[in-house]
């Protein structure tokens, strides 16, 4: 937040540079950080903030004076700029001449969560990098976009596991002045909004986050204005019991829509991502009928300007409140709004669903004219699951499906993207949804791919190494626990990756279902196995929790040989290092609960092939020769069943087919093994970018929105 010191004039922009996330996947900026202060840069986890403000000032003046630096923040300091200048990007050459909107008139994105980077704790797992990957494609393909979230100060929580395995969590308050935001002002003074929510009055102060082009807006409600209560109501990403999370989504969308009248900002397009922010629409619609708008109509232009996309497929897990409650919390909307109590529950409850229920889901869906999926298969659930609700309008609400993708120059390794700058040119991230281009992939020589591989997963070992040494140094790690950790893994062992939250239908421990069988796979003296897991379970998520626990004993466990490893507080920078740097990506979620899932899509693109069940975005990503299918789709309504013919086909696969394929080495080289992976990178970065996401979401739902806008405001 403030930098507390001053820097030579020489590299003076350093200051700017830092709070705009921008460096951090440019791999320019985040070279140039990482030559500023090798050391600090490691062991602070790339927070640049965190660096500038403890990096001493003989360094920097050093630094300063050294011409190779100077060099490189000049050329920095020009991509920078560069990279700011809208008129060059995708947007303003494509789509802006087509549209009579301004930038005045913005997209704007609502999320309860961003993961932008691990050095901003606002985001628990791939809903919020989502948000965070969509920011940054936006802003490299140009589009006029805002993003609104919450600022947490306690972030999510940080685990610890003991040698028992049962996982500890604990909210630790961020250092403020090592975080990128910034504070938004009113002339000199700090901006506030005040805002009613039902009986109390709320004040926000507002933080900003640059990513690139892009401004994220977060709120945060931790000022001395506000009773303890209220201070506490933005403390932690979904930290409170039912009372609590209501008030946020109420607090969400009333200074949702608030702050951004007070910037000014008048948005074309109002994007809900998840039902967490459907309450966006019920502020909006109540301002159109304070100024004596009919609802009806009110809820005609709101839903006509209104984008939803949902990433639940069951019905279990959408946000839902108590009716009573609801209706008490929110009596003075439902007066503004002219209508009945029994007329606004019906905006949330589901008409063939718990009548007791409303339903967060329910409500985005009715305020939307457009709503999307995250997979192809994810959209077919949702269209059974909400068949009646999309009926219920004379235009229908259409629902499309718009698959998830990753922001690539996030998650691609060094190494690995110099090889694709090498054979595919520099361009490539201009290119990145360009199939044509990516069948090239096939013309990098073997055994430089090879080798890059290699080196990717060692950098991952050193850095489980390095972990495991600073913990155990600060005595935060017993020596029963050296083993699980993953200390001793072996660089030219094969190494399967699995991460993820613990949710109990993503089945983290199915590979342990029959100990013997997997036993003889670690223990094979020339072709072992080796597992790494990481993942955070809901701290109120008991077999969540249970499940994590199961996993970590078998890491505990000395008859695996210490060949399963588990590493603590899985992040976006554990995250980056394992996508980059295993061998094989395994996810055995029960078809279909997976909405999309991703991380197996940033594995794929590092040239990692994916080893799933048929469900999420693998159901569409599986071409034959691209990765591997585990139970071949098949459904059973029987959980012990489905379990069977999953791990069975598991076990088959890596016995007969991953394992054999890793191992059939040629001059050091396993050819079968390099076919494998350049067909999962051809694959996965035409059809699973961020790239083609956003021109999606910008062909398929902006544009059609902004339609829409036009002809409200002509
Ligand atoms: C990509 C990512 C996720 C999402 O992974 P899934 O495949 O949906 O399980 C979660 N957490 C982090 C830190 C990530 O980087």
């Amino acid at each position: 937040m403030t930098l507390n010191k001053k820097f030579p004039q020489r590299i003076s922009r350093l200051a700017e540079l830092s709070t705009n996330l921008w460096w951090s996947w440019d791999h320019r900026g985040r070279s140039l950080f990482r030559n500023l202060d090798y050391p600090m840069w490691m062991e602070m986890k790339h927070n640049v903030m965190g660096i500038l403000n403890n990096i001493d000032e003989k360094t920097l003046e050093e630094k300063a004076e050294d011409p190779q630096f100077q060099s490189q923040y000049n050329e920095v300091m020009r991509a920078f700029d560069d990279y700011r200048k809208l008129e060059n990007r995708w947007y303003a050459k494509n789509i802006a001449p087509n549209t009579s909107i301004g930038l005045e008139h913005p997209v704007a994105y609502f999320s309860f969560e961003f993961g932008l980077h691990q050095s901003l704790p606002i985001y628990s797992g791939g809903l919020g990098v989502l948000a965070g990957d969509i920011c940054k494609e936006s802003s490299d393909l140009g589009l006029p976009f805002v993003a609104v979230g919450f600022f947490y100060k306690e972030g999510y929580f940080t685990q610890r596991v003991p040698p028992h395995g049962w996982q500890e969590s604990d909210f630790i308050e961020t250092e403020l002045d090592d975080l990128l935001i910034l504070p938004v002002m009113d002339g000199d003074e700090r901006m506030k909004l005040r805002v009613k929510l039902a009986d109390s009055e709320v004040w926000i102060q507002v933080w900003l986050v640059n990513v690139g082009n892009v401004k994220l807006y977060l709120m945060d409600t931790d000022i001395d204005d506000n009773d303890p209560w209220f201070r506490g109501l933005t403390a932690r990403l979904y930290g409170g019991d039912h009372n609590m999370r209501l008030h946020q989504e109420m607090l969400f969308g009333i200074a949702g829509v608030s702050l951004l009248e007070k910037l000014g900002v008048q948005p074309s397009v109002w994007h809900l991502n998840e039902g967490h922010c459907s309450f966006i629409s019920i502020e909006r619609i109540s301002r159109l009928t304070r100024n004596g708008t009919s609802f009806e109509k009110a809820l005609a232009d709101v839903r006509a300007t209104t984008i939803f996309t949902t990433h639940t497929p069951v019905p279990a897990g959408h946000d839902r409140f108590d009716i009573d409650h609801v209706a008490q919390k929110m009596q003075d909307k439902i007066t503004e709004l002219g209508i009945s109590r029994e007329e606004f529950l019906k905006l949330g409850i589901k008409p063939d669903g718990d009548q007791r229920l409303f339903n967060m889901t329910v409500l985005g869906i009715k305020t939307a004219h457009l709503v999307n999926g995250v997979s192809k298969l994810h959209t077919k659930v949702t269209e059974e699951m909400w068949k009646t609700l999309l009926e219920e309008y004379n235009d229908r609400t259409k629902l499309i499906d718009i698959t998830n993708g990753v922001h690539l120059p996030t998650f691609l390794s060094g190494p690995m993207r110099r090889l694709y700058d090498k054979y595919l040119g520099e361009d490539w991230v201009d290119k990145q949804d360009d199939k044509e281009l990516w069948k090239q992939v096939e013309s990098i020589p073997d055994d430089e791919f090879w080798e890059v591989r290699l080196q990717v997963k060692k950098r991952l070992l050193e850095q489980i190494r390095e972990t495991a040494r600073q913990l155990r140094k600060n005595g935060d790690m017993g020596a029963d626990q050296i083993l699980a950790y993953g200390v001793f893994l072996n660089p030219e062992a094969l190494t399967v990756g699995f991460a993820r939250r613990f949710a109990t239908y993503k089945r983290a421990n199915l590979i342990f279902s029959d100990l013997s069988r997997v036993r003889k796979l670690f223990n094979d003296k020339y072709h072992p196995l080796q597992l790494i897991f990481a993942g955070k379970a809901h701290p109120a998520d008991e077999p969540g929790k249970h499940l994590l626990q199961k996993v970590y004993e078998q890491a505990m466990d000395k008859a695996n040989s210490g060949r399963v490893a588990f590493i603590e507080n899985y992040d976006m920078h554990i995250a980056r290092f394992l996508v980059q740097g295993v061998d094989v990506w395994l996810n055995n979620p029960i078809r279909p609960y997976e909405a999309s899932g991703t991380s197996g899509m940033k594995a794929a693109a590092n040239g990692v092939p994916h080893l799933s069940t048929l469900d999420g975005w693998w159901a569409e990503g599986f071409v034959g020769d691209n990765g591997w299918v585990i139970g071949d789709g098949k459904e059973f309504e029987d959980r012990e069943e489905q379990d069977a013919h999953d791990v069975n086909s598991l076990y088959d696969i890596l016995e007969n087919e991953v394992v054999p394929m890793y191992y059939d080495m040629e001059d050091g080289i396993s050819k079968r093994w390099v076919r494998i992976a350049k067909r999962s990178v051809a694959e996965a970065i035409p059809n699973f970018s961020a790239t083609r996401m956003i021109k999606d979401y910008v062909h398929k739902m902006y544009v059609p929105t902004i339609r829409n806008f036009e002809k409200i405001n002509s």
